[in-house]
């Protein structure tokens, strides 16, 4: 999707915050705690490529979802070590082993399939990974994890890593995260060596189990200032919104009682109303749930009235605003806040959805001190 430079609609990201963040983070791990940043779907549709670049001296590496995601950032230069977390093709392979980016491994048959087509794992770096109760992707068991081992180091790949991943740890009830890390800490009893890297803790592991990190852990969403739980735990420390997304009145009008506004005509003014049209919409993210929340104009809190349109967006506001009036949608003016779980909340989804569903549309800029 092409950027949208020629309209006023912008995401800001403030990339000192999220040092401040992954700072908040590790001063409450163990100190030789080594983080993975997790910059997959576009570091959260903050922009991979500046995110990494900012965070590359921080962290030990980064997590991608999949190996074009991985491409991208050594395309930019990046060169500390790349994990993907989702299971690559078989026939990639060879991409991984030439750019140098580190595998899951997560079955045995996957393994297989690979032997089939490509002898020779020279080069290769493995992460193992143990489904110890997500029911995604992984191991089960010891026997077959420690087969699998063998089979790496006989075909001259590296076994680097073994890690899991919590589907509670955002919970107050920590019943299946204790189940979890029970059957994590039973295999790598049986493994014939430590790797390098054993991480199971994502955000919520790593904020609401600190305690129980592995030599590594693996850091998304509170990076970007974002509480992985919602608002159902707090943050025992203060992280700061890295991203906030702004626009401008591109048309405002009176307009008289009863006339209808948008697709629909869901809305009709009560009375006399100034009217104002934003140049965004479900196109860039901001979906057609979002009818009847708020932006914020001149400090004031306006609701957006009638459908929200691919492309445009209509507002109320109390008076008449000058075109070219800045508009908050996510991010803060004077005394008004609106947060990304704001939105989260309205739309009853989670944080990391809004952010995932920023489109590439919206140009993203960056705030840097260095
Ligand atoms: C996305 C992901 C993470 C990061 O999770 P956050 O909750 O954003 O910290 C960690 N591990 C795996 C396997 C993931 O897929």
């Amino acid at each position: 999707m092409i950027k949208s430079f020629h309209r006023p609609t912008v995401a800001t990201v403030d990339l000192d915050n999220l040092i401040y963040n992954l700072q908040q983070v590790k001063s409450h791990l163990p100190k030789e705690t080594d983080v993975w940043a997790v910059v997959k779907a576009n570091a959260y549709g903050h922009g991979a490529v500046p995110v990494a670049k900012k965070l590359s001296h921080h962290v030990v590496g980064f997590c991608l979802s999949n190996l074009d995601e991985a491409l991208e950032l050594r395309d930019a230069g990046i060169d500390i070590p790349l994990l993907v977390l989702g299971v690559v093709p078989a026939e990639d392979i060879a991409i991984a082993q030439s750019q140098n980016i580190q595998l899951t491994l997560a079955s045995q048959e996957w393994l297989e399939t690979v032997l089939a087509m490509h002898k020779d794992l020279s080069g290769l770096q493995f992460h193992l990974k143990v489904d110890s109760g997500m029911g995604r992707i992984g191991f089960k068991d010891s026997k077959s994890i420690n087969q699998a081992i063998q089979i790496l180091q006989a075909h001259h790949a590296e076994f680097s890593g073994i890690f899991t991943h919590f589907a509670t740890a955002d919970e107050a009830d920590d019943h299946q995260f204790q189940e979890q890390l029970l059957i994590f800490q039973e295999i790598l009893k049986h493994l014939p060596h430590q790797p390098r890297f054993v991480h199971a803790s994502n955000s919520a592991a790593a904020i609401w189990h600190s305690e129980t990190v592995f030599s590594a852990v693996r850091l998304g969403d509170v990076l970007y200032g974002l509480n992985p739980s919602g608002r159902s735990l707090s943050l025992p420390y203060s992280v700061k919104p890295v991203l906030s997304l702004t626009t401008e009145l591109v048309h405002v009008k009176e307009l008289p009682d009863q006339q209808p506004i948008g697709y629909g005509a869901t809305y009709k003014t009560k009375g006399s109303e100034w009217i104002a049209t934003l140049p965004i919409g479900y196109a860039d993210g901001l979906t057609r749930d979002m009818q009847g929340f708020y932006v914020v104009v001149d400090q004031k809190p306006c609701e957006i009235v009638g459908r929200i349109s691919m492309d445009q967006t209509t507002v109320r506001l109390p008076r008449a605003y000058p075109l070219g009036t800045p508009v908050v949608l996510i991010g803060e003016m004077g005394n008004q806040v609106i947060s990304v779980q704001d939105w989260a909340d309205y739309r009853s989804t989670i944080n990391y959805e809004v952010v995932c569903l920023l489109s590439d549309r919206i140009p993203r800029v960056y705030h840097s001190s260095g």
